[in-house]
């Protein structure tokens, strides 16, 4: 066992203040409600008192937001692209604290928040920047027009990167925003609106309220929302659908997955191996499109999970700014709870589990890379979505039952294939009813490529020139 010391230079470029106001109209503010807490999931230390804002303070940020749209809306594209692309350069420029202070209240390992999620965040801000003055040419209408005031709901587990999907785009169309991101990680969306103010942007362009489910229902309820962006379980993503039933408001759900990482006989097995590590313990598993249901052809069973298991002993579990770290914290004690309790399940219907030995750190939240074998599609780890580090393994034959398993889900956000075969690759990402299809590689993004699920994984597209018509008038796909 070891204890928990963060590096102290890194940990010291962050200032972390005692408590953090609402960010409305331009200004941190006291809310009226209640305060919570944000914790490092590493070492269950507070961090910072948050305000939770309340129906009054989400109505002053809508109504701050609506005041900005006059002027943002009319604004030539061209200078909304400047204050886009002046946020875009102090998103790098902040880079280092921003990747700190993600790893801190989030607990992913800071190369992933080094070297992922904030340079992703950035190319965000510039791809969109350079969409604000050519949206006539984006084939989605010649005169295409902001839907107004934006309200955005955002997880926990990409919460920069989320943030960055949704503003971007939103603003680059002329729209204006009110996000509230996850309770669990609000830090990084409040350093965000220093950022905002830091670009001189106009007061109430964006505005970020801090607090729980209750904040979002808010904001998603809230009359004067023109369109709800919400990103989150697909539980939280019906009930915002119902609310918003029959309204006028215009809306996009990115929801849950159970990602089928489907490996060939022919495929290269070591290549695969990377692939596989990187589609499940990323982020600690913590990825909606996370490839969770291995699916291995039986030939090549035995070979690759020996392999498998042999790449699983080299994972570094432990401090999130240890730049060594590949699998850092889980997010939050109710999320490890319910990766225990679905685990626990899965031992009981009679899956076989298996991980490395670890050295887990003895306070924090933990859980160790995790396979289960000789699970079957009636058993629920091969179901419902753990969003942890666990991965159920599932064998096929021939090419139709890995198309039959894969698509037998309720889910629809991304698969992966691993083969030789290019023929067989087109085959494969025709049948597969996923959003996204990775060949030979998982988990990679571009702000250049649209993302979205089939099915109950969501409607609507983030990302790539796709991504503008959420935020447009009368623009469909
Ligand atoms: P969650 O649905 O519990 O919460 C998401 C957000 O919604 C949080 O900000 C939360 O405070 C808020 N919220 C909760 N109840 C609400 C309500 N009734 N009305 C409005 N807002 C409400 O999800 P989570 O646990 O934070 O995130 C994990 C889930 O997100 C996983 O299912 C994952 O697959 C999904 N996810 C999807 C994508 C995608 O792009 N499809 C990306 C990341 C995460």
């Amino acid at each position: 066992r070891f204890e928990y010391a963060p590096a102290p230079e890194s940990r010291s470029i962050v200032d972390i203040k005692a408590s953090y106001g609402l960010f409305i109209d331009g200004e941190f503010v006291d809310g009226h409600g209640a305060s919570f807490k944000t914790l490092n999931p590493a070492t269950e230390e507070t961090l910072a008192e948050i305000a939770e804002a309340d129906e009054r303070d989400v109505d002053l940020a809508v109504k701050a937001a609506r005041r900005a749209f006059r002027g943002w809306s009319r604004m030539p594209g061209a200078e909304r692209s400047k204050y886009i692309y002046r946020i875009a350069r102090i998103l790098q420029e902040r880079a280092r604290e921003l990747a700190v202070l993600e790893s801190i209240d989030n607990g992913k390992p800071i190369k992933e928040s080094r070297d992922v999620d904030v340079p992703l965040v950035a190319a965000h801000f510039f791809y969109y920047a350079g969409w604000a003055d050519k949206l006539s040419y984006a084939g989605l209408g010649p005169d295409p027009q902001p839907l107004g005031v934006a309200g955005q709901v955002i997880p926990w587990n990409f919460p920069l990167l989320m943030l960055a999907w949704k503003v971007a785009p939103a603003l680059a169309c002329g729209n204006t925003v009110v996000l509230k991101p996850a309770e669990t990680t609000p830090l990084t969306a409040l350093l965000f609106a220093e950022i905002c103010q830091q670009a001189d942007l106009p007061p109430g362009v964006v505005n970020i309220v801090t607090g729980a489910g209750r904040t979002g229902q808010a904001v998603v309820g809230h009359p004067d929302v023109d369109k709800v962006a919400f990103t989150g379980s697909t539980e939280v993503g019906k009930a915002i659908a119902r609310a918003v039933a029959g309204s006028h408001k215009k809306v996009t759900l990115e929801l849950g997955g159970k990602a089928a990482n489907i490996v060939f006989d022919d495929a290269p097995i070591d290549q695969a191996v990377e692939g596989i590590v990187s589609g499940i313990f990323f982020n600690q598993g913590h990825v909606c499109c996370a490839g969770s249901r291995l699916l291995v052809q039986e030939s090549v069973a035995d070979e690759l999970m020996a392999s498998l298991k042999r790449r699983m002993g080299t994972l570094r579990v432990g401090d999130p700014l240890d730049k060594n770290t590949d699998i850092g914290a889980i997010n939050s004690a109710e999320q490890l709870g319910k990766i225990r309790e679905l685990t626990a399940i899965g031992d009981e219907e009679g899956g076989e589990r298996w991980a490395p030995a670890c050295d887990l750190p003895s306070s924090g939240y933990w859980f160790p890379p995790t396979i289960f074998t000789g699970v079957t599609q009636a058993h629920r780890i091969a179901r419902e979505e753990i969003f942890g580090p666990v991965l159920s393994v599932l064998t096929f034959r021939t090419p139709a039952e890995a198309v039959e398993k894969a698509n037998n889900t309720p889910f629809g956000l991304s698969a992966g294939v691993w083969t030789d075969k290019g023929s067989r690759i087109l085959h494969m990402a025709d049948k597969l009813r996923a959003g996204v299809v990775w060949a030979n590689t998982f988990n990679k993004f571009d702000p250049t490529s649209p993302f979205g699920g089939y099915k109950e994984s969501g409607y609507g597209r983030e990302g790539g020139r796709q991504g503008l018509a959420a935020y447009l008038k009368g623009a469909e796909l």
